[in-house]
């Protein structure tokens, strides 16, 4: 009898760690709330400036930095866009497994829904700062505005923990994470030098700080987002670099910078002006949302 119950306990044991294996790779993404079909619109890829290239949508901008020690990539847009980035990534010349590093400068799921995907296909390693490591890992289910609904992209495992300042290094590069969070716990911009025939060009890649509607000051999933976003903008407006990118094509103008078949241009991308103009509209939104009363 003794045997027979063991024997039971441990076929009841095994069953129901099967099923959660089984529940756990099988994880349901939900649909995602929104798609602007501009997000989803292809673009031609095109070189930014030295070892710096856009591979991404239309508005979703995915960034390449090539070294010969393997390849950055930052920003991986919708889940759909994994095609069209990896098409991008072969068609300037490079190729997609030599991507080793994978970032993002927030952990919404217009910018990593490729991300688990893109991972899978490289065996890159993921980083990101830690104010954004749960929403990775969890498909944006804890995202303080956007979460407790389930996941809207596939949940992505941290390799690398990010803190601000923190520098990865990658066949010569140096790239710099800025956390300026906000928009997102984690939200993140890159600074790094990258150089042509020419001369050298410090970029700045912003996580311009847009406040989403429905965002009140002091809200239970996110008490310091006013104070967080002040000091994001405080710290973006003393910036210096030479070229501006964004997460979206259309927070730099892209458009108007940039066209299809246009030859290299890295000073097209020589914008302080629109940045400021940029980060002051989206800090008249930021007073007038989060702003004392
Ligand atoms: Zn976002």
């Amino acid at each position: 009898m003794l045997q027979f119950k063991r024997s039971y306990r441990y076929i009841i044991l095994l069953f129901s760690l099967q099923f959660s294996i089984c529940c756990a790779s099988a994880q349901k993404v939900i649909p995602v709330p929104y798609i602007n079909p501009v997000w989803e619109k292809p673009c031609e890829p095109f070189r930014i400036a030295g070892n710096l290239y856009y591979v991404g949508t239309y508005d979703l901008a995915s960034y390449l930095i090539t070294t010969p020690q393997g390849h950055i990539l930052i920003n991986t847009g919708l889940a759909s866009s994994v095609p069209v980035i990896r098409k991008n990534v072969e068609e300037l010349g490079f190729k997609f497994t030599d991507i080793k590093i994978l970032l993002c400068t927030h952990t919404h799921y217009d910018h990593v829904g490729g991300m688990a995907a893109i991972k899978k296909i490289t065996g890159a390693e993921m980083m990101v700062n830690e104010g954004d490591v749960a929403s990775l890992e969890d498909g944006g289910n804890s995202d303080y505005l956007m979460g407790g609904k389930g996941s809207m992209f596939v949940p992505v495992e941290v390799d690398r923990v990010l803190h601000e300042h923190d520098t990865i290094r990658l066949g010569g590069m140096k790239v710099i994470a800025l956390h300026h969070p906000g928009h997102t716990k984690g939200a993140t911009s890159f600074l790094f030098d990258v150089r042509d025939e020419q001369r050298s060009y410090r970029v700045l890649i912003a996580n311009m700080p847009t406040v989403l509607e429905d965002v009140k000051p002091g809200m239970a999933s996110y008490p310091e987002v006013a104070k967080d976003f002040g000091n994001t903008f405080k710290a973006m407006k003393e910036l210096k670099f030479d070229l501006f990118l964004a997460s979206h094509a259309s927070q730099f103008d892209l458009d108007k910078k940039h066209q299809p078949g246009d030859g290299y241009n890295p000073m097209a991308f020589a914008d302080k002006k629109g940045y400021d103009e940029a980060l002051a509209g989206l800090e008249k939104d930021y007073k007038k949302k989060l702003g004392k009363k």
